[in-house]
């Protein structure tokens, strides 16, 4: 018997190492979290989402008030008037507004708060709004005369007119990152260049003092246009749409250039968030693809630059093909996987309270007091 029992024990703990290792092997990258589990604590705005897990209509939680401020935020419900602020109710208005948040990223529309969609939620992402002005800027349903379609517009379809192809941008605001000015200066032509090669757009980096059509800034906190930036991770940029050109930055990212992007927990890649904010800059909003460019949200440690076939046809509708083209590149399997996750990192958003059809902002920060 004892022996038995030993044998059993050893067993045991021989599984548990075999079970051990397997995660290990599953997860090779430090930066990297298993599939469909929160982000670990490093500081993240939105962490306390994950206490309302579980949470469903009837419910009343504390936090629930705050998690309403986000969506609310981001497009999916209209702000609360000063006079009647939001409360920690699990309401109709708050499950309808779940559930079309869970339609747009792809999850089953319980309008009930699961893991997946809490997970999804605290995901760093573009501080745009995903909803602009009611219409649901992300509608897996819509469709056009080609066929459907997942890219969208801003509301009005802003674009860039047909006598302004030739585009500058400058780099007006860069004292609050640690990036160097030449390293900077590549980063974002690599990222123009990713929109000038499909389409008959062109962009120069405008002589320094130059008034340029886009201007690229880092900023902390409150800078000014009331889309105030909240730390690390959360809403991690966001961009207007065309013709404003302004482009923010969260200065109080870990952002990183190149191969480095994977090294350390709570990186994330410039150039990514700059292609996706690019793209606000120009008139696209957000799509439910999710390996689009215009996906909301990018995971930390994951670097995304390439156009998709969705991000591709919905720049050359509005400017388009150009004639060089060499057309999107295949995606290789463990890049999608990776980017099925959905726990993944999404940009900031940057809805734009108030904005007059101009004003598309595009990452959305999240100024939600977290
Ligand atoms: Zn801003
Ligand atoms: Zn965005």
């Amino acid at each position: 018997m004892a022996s038995y029992a030993s044998s059993s024990l050893v067993l045991f703990v021989a599984a548990a190492m075999v079970a051990a290792a397997t995660v290990f092997v599953a997860s090779p990258v430090a930066a990297h979290f298993p599939a469909g589990l929160p982000e670990p604590p490093f500081p993240n705005p939105w962490s306390a989402f994950q206490n309302l897990s579980g949470c469903h209509m009837g419910d009343e939680r504390d936090g629930l008030a705050r998690l309403k401020g986000y969506l609310s935020h981001f497009g999916y419900l209209p702000s609360a008037p000063s006079s009647s602020p939001f409360t920690d109710a699990f309401d109709a208005d708050l499950e309808a507004a779940i559930a079309t948040y869970q339609r747009n990223f792809g999850l089953d529309a319980t309008g009930a708060l699961d893991p997946s969609t809490v997970s999804q939620m605290v995901a760093p992402r573009c501080g745009v709004a995903d909803v602009i002005n009611g219409t649901s800027s992300m509608d897996r349903n819509s469709s056009s005369s080609h066929g459907r379609h997942l890219y969208t517009y801003f509301p009005g379809g802003p674009m860039w007119p047909p006598f302004r192809r030739d585009l500058t941008y400058a780099l007006t605001a860069t004292s609050a990152t640690s990036i160097d000015r030449a390293t900077l200066s590549a980063v974002f032509a690599r990222a123009f260049a990713r929109w000038s090669d499909a389409t008959t757009l062109r962009f120069a980096e405008a002589a320094p003092g130059a008034d340029a059509d886009i201007t690229i800034g880092f900023y902390a906190g409150d800078h000014g246009d009331g889309e105030g930036f909240d730390g690390p991770l959360g809403t991690l940029a966001h961009a207007f749409s065309p013709t404003d050109g302004r482009f923010h930055l969260d200065a109080a990212e870990a952002w990183t250039v190149g191969d480095s992007a994977s090294s350390s927990s709570g990186a994330v890649d410039l150039e990514s968030v700059a292609v996706h904010e690019i793209g606000h800059l120009l008139g696209l909003g957000h799509s439910s693809v999710q390996g689009s460019i215009m996906y909301p949200t990018i995971r930390t440690g994951t670097r995304k630059v390439e156009l998709e076939t969705d991000d591709v046809q919905g720049i050359q509708s509005l400017y388009g093909t150009n004639p060089d083209f060499k057309g999107v590149a295949p995606t290789s399997p463990s890049t999608s996987s990776r980017e099925t996750d959905s726990s993944a990192a999404a940009y900031s958003r940057p809805v734009v309270s108030g904005f007059v059809g101009a004003v598309v902002a595009v990452g959305l920060l999240l100024l939600l007091p977290l």
